[in-house]
């Protein structure tokens, strides 16, 4: 069934989710045109890759400043799509985005530069690599609506410096900050290296089967499997994004009142609709109490419009699903718990939980609602954060610093955070990524360029002899070379069998580069 914001004709959600209003009319893409902006983006992308990064830099750092000049327009266009507070938007979509650009402009060149090989002279004489981080071409990128301006930029700066053309797929949530950030590039990249596909599900499915070099996805599990498979049948890489149920453990020694700011901070921001998302907290029993009246307290506390609506009436009701569900499990609700009157909102919410055999403990939430469970130990709350199938962000609480670094290497998540919550994926330096259902993608930090690029190796060889070492004809006397080389590299011989090994080596050298 669709969502109620969205009609069979028009795939694209209409209304705001902060009161209703009518949003733009939003053109949709023929699934039949998918392919003609492919093959666009392909031809753009080949004069692209030729210029040497220098002159893309040039040309992509230009995107900063349109970023940062058009703050107010991007604000509103996101904010009545998605019902974001501006502020967030602000802070999370326009300046990191900012942040974004610069960083990968300033590491582009020594990031994809060539980089010389070391041979072993003795062994491969003559001979000289060199590795090329070539571009794969033209990027498929399909995202999600929860941060409609900041996560496709994260993918289309490293990917068009690196040298690719990209086609956006954005969410039909928020299709209109997707042709938004499209229009950033205009004029300033070839035409068509940027291609815009406008659409659903179809026209996700159809761009990542049609004629692209790889997919970058985030979303939901549910969808990036069918992306994995999609690009499994045409055997291309994909970087797949997903969710998370992210854990913040309190221990007892923590600060509670940084904690509970910071939690609160980091299961409400974005109205808990993040992927990183504070989505359980797991306290340590002496401290149980008196952080749980803080995080009630500092959530009471919260202004009307700090929390924004949900984006669509689907997440509202599934948070309410998850609130009933907990309830009905014995859950204690602290505050909040039921759907505010005005759009999709929905209160912030605490909930005291005692199992973690409840959806509200176990499957993405993507709401403003905090549970809290009570642990008798660390153990205990390292188990049952690990429990999860994902493996997104997790967060420790404790003034402890080096006891929050050795407990973080026992947790099963791609970022662990001591003392904050979730603000690293706006860090273009540090690796956003996860393990289990979230996926193995790797967004930000030079280790996502490994994605954005493929290795050409190129060995250039001077050796002027008429054969080498290993090529034909095989006769005994490079069996007892290879031999030779197999004593001597080894730790385990003795200095006698070593010797022996040199000698039989150097008597038998000058025969095989005779040919024998
Ligand atoms: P979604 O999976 O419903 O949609 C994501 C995108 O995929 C949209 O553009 C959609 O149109 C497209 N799509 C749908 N069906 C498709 C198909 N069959 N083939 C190709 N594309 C298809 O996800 P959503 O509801 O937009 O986003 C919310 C999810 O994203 C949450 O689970 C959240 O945790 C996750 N997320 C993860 C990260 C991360 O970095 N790990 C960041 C943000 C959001």
């Amino acid at each position: 069934m669709l969502p109620a914001h969205m009609t069979t004709e028009n795939v694209f959600a209409m209304t705001s989710p902060l009161d209703g209003a009518a949003l733009d009319d939003v053109t949709a893409t023929e699934t039949s045109a998918i392919s003609e902006i492919v093959a666009k983006a392909r031809e753009a992308q080949r004069a692209w890759a030729e210029q040497g990064v220098d002159e893309r830099v040039k040309a992509i750092l230009a995107v900063k400043d349109r970023v940062l000049d058009r703050a107010e327009e991007i604000t509103k266009v996101v904010h009545l799509e998605v019902g974001k507070p501006e502020v967030e938007i602000l802070l999370g979509e326009v300046l990191s985005s900012g942040d974004v650009v610069q960083y990968w402009c300033d590491a582009a060149e020594e990031l994809l530069d060539s980089v010389e090989v070391e041979l072993d002279k003795l062994s491969f004489p003559g001979k000289s690599g060199v590795i090329y981080k070539e571009a794969r071409g033209v990027v498929a990128l399909i995202t999600p609506w929860n941060m409609p301006v900041a996560i496709p930029l994260r993918t289309l700066i490293p990917a068009l410096l690196a040298g690719n053309a990209v086609v956006l797929k954005p969410s039909e949530v928020s299709p209109r900050a997707g042709k938004l950030v499209h229009d950033l590039f205009v004029g300033l990249v070839p035409d068509g290296l940027v291609g815009l596909v406008q659409g659903g599900k179809e026209a996700g499915a159809a761009l990542s089967s049609a004629d692209v070099d790889m997919v970058v996805f985030t979303g939901s599990v549910a969808t990036g499997r069918k992306v994995a498979h999609a690009c499994a049948e045409r055997l291309i890489p994909c970087s797949i994004e997903l969710g998370g149920k992210d854990a913040a453990i309190v221990l007892a020694d923590a600060d509670l009142d940084r904690a509970a700011n910071g939690i609160v901070w980091g299961a409400m921001t974005m109205s808990g609709q993040n992927c990183a998302s504070v989505e359980r907290v797991y306290v340590e029993k002496t401290v149980a109490k008196a952080l749980t009246e803080k995080i009630v307290a500092v959530v009471k506390g919260l202004a009307a419009g700090d929390v924004g609506p949900l984006a669509t009436s689907m997440q509202r009701d599934l948070v309410q699903k998850h609130v009933d569900g907990a309830k009905e499990a014995g859950a204690r609700i602290l505050c909040g718990g039921a759907a505010g009157e005005k759009g999709y909102s929905f209160a912030p919410t605490v909930v005291e939980v005692d199992s973690d055999d409840v959806p509200l403990m176990k499957d993405e939430t993507f709401g403003p609602v905090i549970p809290i469970a009570t642990v008798e130990n660390v153990d205990e709350a390292i188990t049952r954060a690990n429990a999860s199938r994902y493996g997104l962000t997790a967060s420790i609480w404790t003034k402890k610093a080096r006891r929050g670094e050795e407990l973080a290497r026992r947790l099963r998540a791609g970022v662990v955070t001591i003392n904050n919550h979730a603000f690293t994926g706006a860090l273009p330096q540090a690796p956003w990524s996860g393990v289990g259902e979230t996926g193995y993608g790797v967004t930000n930090s030079p280790l996502a360029l490994e994605h954005l690029t493929r290795p050409r190796f190129v060995l250039v060889d001077k050796n002027r002899s008429k054969r080498e070492l290993w090529w034909y004809p095989y006769t005994g006397t490079l069996r007892t070379i290879a031999l030779a080389f197999a004593v001597l590299r080894s730790s385990t011989p003795g200095i006698g069998a070593k010797i022996a090994a040199f000698f039989r080596l150097v008597g038998a050298l000058p025969k095989r580069l005779g040919g024998g």
